[in-house]
């Protein structure tokens, strides 16, 4: 029996990749195990950022060690990082023998197979077509979480914003047939899954490429007659934002979570301009004042890029203005770095490191004042929370959700975990809400 170990960094879909590829190992009749144990790493990487990809270049210097006592772990460098650098981590260090890009996890468990069986050659799995993808079965997956469950709609993305290389990385936009995702929810609904998140890198675009008109707002309709209790998505795009799915969550607010990650990136029009956005902030707002007349309990987040090239200091106080503005309840901030191969990278008027750094502190710092005056204003309030998680915060306590995407702490055993109960709010801080249960909501 050949053991392995999983690393996962970066976002949902890796998250979810890497239990697809956890899931599959396992059934294959392999063994999880630490890395000191493991005959094979899989280093599950990301590539958005370049702090993403030190981590990864990082870990893979751990290895030469027991490499060069033991001749172990082979390293498998999987997801974007692998599709952008995989390659060069596999000719700097003799342990990277297996590098596939996140459009190609189908081929994971069997070359790692072949890997143990003797294989010499060092396996890439990076096909250059774009739209190519072989994927591992959903449904079945070993989920870290038993109660919540992520599923991709779409892969890749057609946007080509100018500082980001998702596009580069995970290919073109292709819609999932909606019959899959809504077979796989049905198993997780049997399987006990309360809450499902739909992930996509632009959810709204969903359906566009489908043989046959289907839209994002018809697969959130169907996802809610599959049983589960509840039903979110991540990420929206504001310049394919349709009021219709602003309708399918008014319409069924029982099940369809009332929250919405609506990434601005910026509040000048300038700016957003040359970040190939293709919306404005006037647009923006339009979005945001439908979503709050029909969902008074929306969760609204967003994510912001300081430092962009050609960013002024009054384009950079715009995106404090809109911060004031819309008062989102938790902001993505991230000051830019240049990814090789994307447009922005190329741009002469890159911002100086110590400047972007330094407005991201000012975002996260309003920011903090913000959401702590947003959240403390819903003390008292009795909110409805799936308790998913043991707290990090020590014996004793659960953590769980709020329908509008709040973390929420409460003291409580283990016993309730994957119930929903009603919870007072005692206390509101920037990035979690404390509270006490009042009631089963069951
Ligand atoms: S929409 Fe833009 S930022 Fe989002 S994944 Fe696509 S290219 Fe990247």
């Amino acid at each position: 029996m050949y053991r392995f170990a999983l690393k996962v960094y970066g976002c949902q879909m890796n998250v979810y990749d890497g239990d697809k590829i956890r899931s599959a190992l396992v059934a294959r009749g392999w063994r999880e195990a630490s890395e000191d144990e493991a005959d094979v790493v899989v280093l599950n990487g990301c590539s958005i950022r370049d702090k993403a990809e030190q981590k990864v270049w990082s870990d893979l210097g751990r290895y030469g060690e027991r490499w060069a006592r033991e001749g172990k772990p082979s390293v498998a460098v999987t997801g974007c990082v692998a599709q952008n650098v995989g390659r060069r981590m596999a000719a700097r260090f003799p342990w990277v023998r297996f590098v596939s890009g996140p459009r190609h996890i189908g081929v994971v468990p069997e070359g790692l197979e072949r890997l143990m069986e003797g294989e010499r050659e060092k396996f890439f799995h990076l096909d250059d077509d774009p739209r190519a993808f072989l994927d591992l079965p959903g449904a079945t997956v070993e989920r870290v979480n038993r109660w919540k469950a992520f599923i991709t709609i779409a892969h890749g993305c057609d946007n080509f914003c100018s500082y980001c290389i998702v596009p580069y990385v995970r290919g073109r936009f292709v819609s999932r047939p909606p019959e899959e995702i809504l077979a796989e929810m049905r198993v997780l609904v049997m399987d006990g899954v309360q809450e499902i998140t739909l992930l996509g890198q632009n959810v709204d675009s969903y359906g566009q490429d489908l043989p046959t008109a289907y839209s994002f707002s018809d697969l959130l309709r169907a996802g809610v007659d599959t049983g589960v209790r509840r039903l979110r998505f991540v990420t929206s795009h504001p310049k394919d934002f349709t009021p219709d799915v602003v309708e399918a969550m008014a319409e069924r607010d029982d099940v369809l979570c009332p929250s919405v990650n609506l990434p601005i990136q910026s509040g000048s029009d300038g700016m957003l301009k040359r970040m190939n956005r293709r919306y404005t902030v006037e647009d923006f707002r339009r979005i945001v004042s439908l979503l709050r007349s029909r969902l008074p309990d929306l969760g609204l987040t967003t994510d912001l890029i300081v430092g962009h090239p050609g960013e002024t200091e009054e384009d950079f106080q715009d995106s404090l203005a809109v911060l004031r503005e819309f008062r989102f309840d938790l902001v993505h901030s991230a000051a830019y770095s240049p990814r090789q191969g994307t447009a922005a990278a190329l741009w002469a008027d890159q911002v100086p490191r110590d400047v972007s750094m330094a407005r991201l502190n000012e975002v996260n710092e309003l920011q903090k004042e913000i959401a702590t005056e947003i959240n403390r204003a819903l003390v008292g309030r009795t909110v409805v929370v799936l308790l998913d998680d043991v707290a990090p915060r020590g014996a004793g306590m659960l953590q769980g959700r709020t329908p509008s995407d709040k973390v929420v702490l409460v003291e409580a055993g283990e016993e309730l975990l994957g119930r929903f109960v009603s919870v007072e709010i005692t206390r509101g801080e920037s990035w979690c809400l404390t509270g006490r249960i009042v009631a089963p909501a069951e």
